[in-house]
């Protein structure tokens, strides 16, 4: 296994020692990671339609008069991730999915991320005529209108898995590896693994962490993004630097995050499982039921955690809405199992789920030590 940074499970593994590590102590030829500053945005003043602030403009014209390649970073694709209008406020919602349609301005359609579900954006208003639309919030190609106006003579390219292709692609990362990109505009497909050896300068546009809420292993994935993000800067051993826009308050998340040695952040993180009895130091078993009908997915679920109940080792939880209520036409209602870690639980599970008949319409997913919590 190799990893930046790994996850809670393999630190642990680590720790107790059933995992032997090696550690690379440097970056090649000893490149110095990057610094980092936190930028509050709750201090400064954004004009309309803007998400950058001047302070970072002026830094970044002093990276790219030093020929240093710039990259803002925003993992969000398309326009604007939602759209409604202004007279009958009405915003534009995939009909399959419960999830905002995000405006492409590119392709000049609205698309469902999840299931591909695309619209027109021109609708008959419910109030008169037809709507006038607001657009909230920006993505990547909004980004790059701002930026672009602020450097017109510079090359900006986006960096997204719209913007290419397979063949578009080599062709791409050509440009920037030769320097023939000023400025990137990029979503989180920028992190994986590239070496850009004139990226020097990275802005988050906006560091959001405030989705921690329903997903355990947020913490970890931000740790991970943010990390491997900085990583594609300074690799040539130049000074780099990663500026964090943000509007929450406890920048210390930042910092943690942002430390140069990750382990303060595992260990940390590690210790806040313990204490709650979460993964690695209990089992989670995730039980997503999913069916065309509303109403009787929801007696199905409640049915079927009767019968777990009597016959399980372990708490069960729900059911609940699943975060991402509607998928692909089919609603889900989830069912989360806690337990010891042993193999006593899991078979026990099995041979219930084996004699249980479900309705007809109703399917079951079980998702045991599950990375996605959506
Ligand atoms: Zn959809
Ligand atoms: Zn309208």
């Amino acid at each position: 296994m190799v990893t930046a940074i790994p996850s809670i499970e393999t630190y642990e593994n680590i720790k107790k020692g059933k995992y032997k590590i090696s550690n690379l102590e440097n970056r090649f030829k000893k490149a110095p990671l990057p610094n980092y500053e936190i930028l509050n945005l709750n201090n400064v003043k954004l004009k309309k339609n803007s998400w950058i602030s001047n302070e970072i403009f002026n830094k970044v014209n002093f990276h790219l008069k030093k020929k240093d390649q710039v990259l803002f970073f925003l993992n969000r694709r398309g326009f604007s991730p939602s759209v409604f209008c202004k007279k009958c406020l009405k915003s534009f919602s995939c009909p399959n999915c419960s999830i905002n349609l995000v405006y492409h301005k590119n392709k000049n359609n609205l698309l469902c991320h999840f299931c591909g579900f695309k619209a027109q954006l021109n609708r008959k208003c419910q109030k008169e005529l037809s709507c006038d639309f607001i657009f909230s919030g920006p993505g990547v190609e909004r980004i790059y209108e701002e930026v672009k106006s602020i450097f017109p003579s510079k090359k900006i390219e986006i960096f997204s898995s719209d913007t290419m292709n397979k063949k578009s692609f080599k062709k791409k990362l050509d440009k920037i590896v030769n320097n023939e990109v000023d400025i990137l505009i990029g979503t989180q497909l920028i992190s994986k693994g590239f070496h850009f050896p004139s990226l020097n300068c990275i802005v988050v546009v906006d560091v959001d962490l405030t989705s921690q809420g329903h997903d355990l292993r947020n913490a970890e994935k931000n740790l991970q993004l943010y990390h491997q993000l900085s990583g594609r800067a300074g690799r040539t051993g130049k000074p780099s630097m990663v500026y964090f826009q943000t509007y929450n308050t406890q920048t210390k998340i930042i910092s943690d995050i942002t430390n140069k040695n990750p382990k303060v952040f595992l260990e940390k993180e590690i210790e806040i499982r313990k204490i709650n009895g979460l993964p690695p130091f209990q089992r989670f078993i995730s039980l997503i039921l999913t069916g065309e009908n509303e109403i009787k997915l929801e007696k199905e679920a409640a049915r079927f955690k009767t019968v777990l109940q009597s016959k399980i080792n372990g708490k069960i939880l729900g059911p609940v809405s699943a975060p991402l209520f509607k998928l692909k036409k089919k609603y889900r209602i989830r069912l989360l199992i806690r337990g010891s870690k042993t193999l006593k639980l899991q078979n026990s599970l099995s041979t219930i789920i084996q004699n249980y008949k479900f309705l007809s319409g109703i399917k079951l997913s079980v998702d045991v030590d599950p990375i996605s919590f959506n």
